[in-house]
C-alpha cells in the first residue's frame, strides 16, 4: 500500500492533463486532477474548438460569395451571432461533459478546485485540504500576454473574451502577427467587421516560411483587412461605445473592440513550485527534460506550461508518454519535430517540417520545388486567390525536409503530408505517386522543376573531380 493520498495528481484538466490522468488510471494508478475552471481545457473550453467553428461561420461569407458564379442567387442572408455563440456554447458544454464521463470511466476523480504545489510530493487545494502525492504532474497551460501596462489596457480584450462577446463588433484593431491574431483577423473580416492588425515586426508568422507568411499579408489586405506594421499600441482610450486606438507611429482608429493576441505565457506565477524547488526558464515557462521531467524528481510537467510546442496534439503526446513511462513500465518520448499545423485564415496554411531558411541555417544543401496556381473553384467564382506549394528537399539525400502550403484545403493535405515526412519520404517518392485528379493535392505529385532558388551541385573536393579521376 502505497504511503501517499493518490499515486499521481494532476494540476490542470485540459489536453495534456486528462490524457495523463487517464491513460495513468488505465495503468492501475490512483489519480485526482484539479481543474480550477471547466474540464477540458483551453482547447476545448476557449481554443481550438470554438475558434474552429467561429472559422466555419465566417467561412459561409465567402461561399454565398462564390455561390453566383456557379448559378445560384441566393438573398437574404443574414448572420445573427448571438445564435452562432449560444450553438457554439452548447457544442463546447456537451464536449466538456464527455471529457468529465471519460475521466469518470477511467477511475480519474475530478478536484473541481485551484490546487498548487507544497512540496514534492504535497498540494493545497483552494478549499485548505492538503494531499499527498508519489507524483504530481504540472498541466496548468498558459494565459494570453498583455503586453506592457499601456494606458487603457484593460479595455482590451483577448482570445478568452472574444469568444463571449455580446455583439459581433463592427471593426476591431488586433495587435499581434502569430496564428490566434491573424485567424481572429480572418474570421471577424469574414463576419463583417472592419478589421485593423497592429505588429511591431515587419512580417507576419515570424517562424513559417517567407513566401507563405507573404502570400497570406497580400491576400488578406485584398480582402480589406488592414495591416500596420512597424507599430504598436501605445494607449486605448473610450470612444463613446468604442475605444479610440492611439498608434506608437503617431496613427489614431477608432474601432469598436481592441484585441491583444501578442503571445502566451505559462500559467506558473503563485503554483507554488518554489516550495518543490522546481526550476523555470526566463519566461516562467517549467524545465522538463525529454521526458518531461522536472529537476524534482516526483515531478513532471506537460504542455504549455512548459512552452514546447503550444498545441494540443503535442500537449496529448506528452501526456501519453508521461503515463506510460511512469505508470504503465513502457518508456517512450515524444518526438517534437515534424509537427504539422495549420492556420485556418482566409486562405488557410499547412507546414510541415523545415522551412527554406531553418533548412539553409542547419547547413543543408536544397533543392526547392514550388507551384502557384489558381484553384478550379476560383475559376468560376472570380475570387482572386492563389495556391501556393513549397518543398524543401535534402540535395544530398533527397529526402524531404519541409512541406509549406497556402490555399484551399491546405490543413487537411499536411497532415497526411506529415505521415510521408515522418517516414522520410525522399522526392522521388513524391513523383512516382500518381495524382489524384482534379484535386489541388495532386499538385504536390507533379512539382518536376527546381527552383532557381535551390542550391548548385555541391562543388567537388579536387580529388573527386573528373579531371584528377585518372582515365581507363
Ligand atoms: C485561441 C486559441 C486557439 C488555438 N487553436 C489551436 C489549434 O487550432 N490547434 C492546436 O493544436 N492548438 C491550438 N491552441 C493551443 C491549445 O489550446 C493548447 O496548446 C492546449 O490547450 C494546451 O494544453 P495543456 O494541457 O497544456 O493546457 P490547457 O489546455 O490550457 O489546460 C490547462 C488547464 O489547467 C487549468 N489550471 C491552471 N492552473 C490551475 C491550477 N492551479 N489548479 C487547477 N487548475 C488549473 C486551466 O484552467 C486549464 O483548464 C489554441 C489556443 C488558443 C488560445
Amino acid at each position: 500500500m502505497s504511503s501517499y493520498d493518490v499515486d499521481l495528481f494532476v494540476i490542470g484538466a485540459g489536453s495534456g492533463g486528462t490524457r495523463a490522468a487517464r491513460i495513468a488510471a488505465g495503468h492501475g494508478a490512483k489519480v485526482k486532477v484539479a481543474e480550477e475552471y471547466r474540464v477540458g481545457g483551453t482547447c476545448v473550453i476557449r481554443g481550438c474548438v470554438p475558434k474552429k467553428l467561429l472559422v466555419y461561420a465566417a467561412r459561409f461569407a465567402h461561399e454565398f460569395e462564390d455561390a453566383a458564379g456557379f448559378g445560384w442567387s441566393l438573398q437574404g442572408a443574414d448572420f445573427d451571432w448571438p445564435t452562432l455563440i449560444a450553438n457554439k456554447d452548447k457544442e463546447i458544454a456537451r464536449l466538456e461533459g464527455a471529457y468529465r464521463a471519460n475521466l469518470g470511466r477511467s477511475g480519474v476523480e475530478i478536484v473541481p478546485q485551484r490546487a498548487t504545489v507544497e512540496g514534492p510530493n504535497a498540494v493545497r487545494l483552494a478549499d485548505g485540504t492538503r494531499l499527498t502525492a508519489k507524483y504530481i504532474l504540472i498541466a496548468t497551460g498558459g494565459h494570453p500576454n498583455l503586453g506592457p501596462a499601456i494606458p487603457g489596457r484593460d479595455l482590451a480584450i483577448t482570445s478568452n473574451e472574444a469568444f463571449h462577446l455580446e455583439r459581433l463588433p463592427t471593426s476591431i484593431v488586433i495587435q499581434g502577427a502569430g496564428y490566434i491574431a491573424l485567424e481572429f483577423a480572418c474570421l471577424f473580416a469574414g463576419l463583417g467587421a472592419k478589421v485593423t492588425m497592429v505588429h511591431r515586426g515587419d512580417r507576419l508568422l515570424r517562424d513559417f516560411d517567407d513566401e507563405v507568411a507573404e502570400r497570406l499579408a497580400g491576400e488578406m489586405r485584398a480582402s480589406g483587412i488592414d495591416i500596420v506594421l512597424g507599430a504598436t499600441i501605445a494607449e486605448i482610450a473610450p470612444e463613446g461605445e468604442g475605444r479610440r486606438v492611439h498608434l506608437s507611429d503617431g496613427r489614431e482608429i477608432v474601432a469598436d473592440q481592441v484585441m491583444l493576441a501578442i503571445g502566451r505565457q505559462p500559467n506558473t506565477a503563485g503554483l507554488g513550485l518554489e516550495t518543490a524547488g522546481v526550476a523555470l526558464g526566463d519566461n516562467g515557462a517549467v524545465k522538463v527534460d525529454a521526458g518531461s521531467r522536472t529537476n524534482v524528481p516526483s515531478i513532471y510537467a506537460v504542455g504549455d506550461v512548459t512552452d514546447r510546442l503550444q498545441l494540443t496534439p503535442v500537449a496529448i503526446r506528452e501526456g501519453h508518454a508521461f503515463a506510460d513511462t511512469v505508470f504503465g513500465n513502457k518508456p517512450w518520448t515524444v518526438d517534437h519535430s515534424l509537427v504539422a499545423t495549420a492556420v485556418f485564415t482566409e486562405p488557410e496554411i499547412g507546414v510541415v517540417g523545415l522551412t527554406e531558411a531553418q533548412a539553409r541555417a542547419k547547413g543543408y544543401r536544397l533543392d526547392i520545388y514550388k507551384t502557384d496556381f489558381r484553384p478550379m473553384k476560383a475559376t468560376l467564382s472570380g475570387r482572386a486567390t492563389r495556391v501556393f506549394m513549397k518543398l524543401v528537399v535534402d540535395q544530398k539525400t533527397d529526402r524531404v525536409l519541409g512541406a509549406h502550403l497556402i490555399g484551399e484545403a491546405s490543413a487537411e493535405m499536411i497532415q497526411i503530408v506529415g505521415i510521408v515526412l515522418a517516414m522520410g519520404g525522399t522526392k522521388a517518392d513524391f513523383d512516382r505517386t500518381i495524382a489524384l485528379h482534379p484535386s489541388a493535392a495532386e499538385e504536390l505529385v507533379t512539382m518536376r522543376t527546381k527552383d532557381p532558388s535551390s542550391d548548385g551541385p555541391e562543388p567537388r573536393l579536387p580529388e573527386q573531380s573528373a579531371e584528377s579521376t585518372p582515365a581507363i
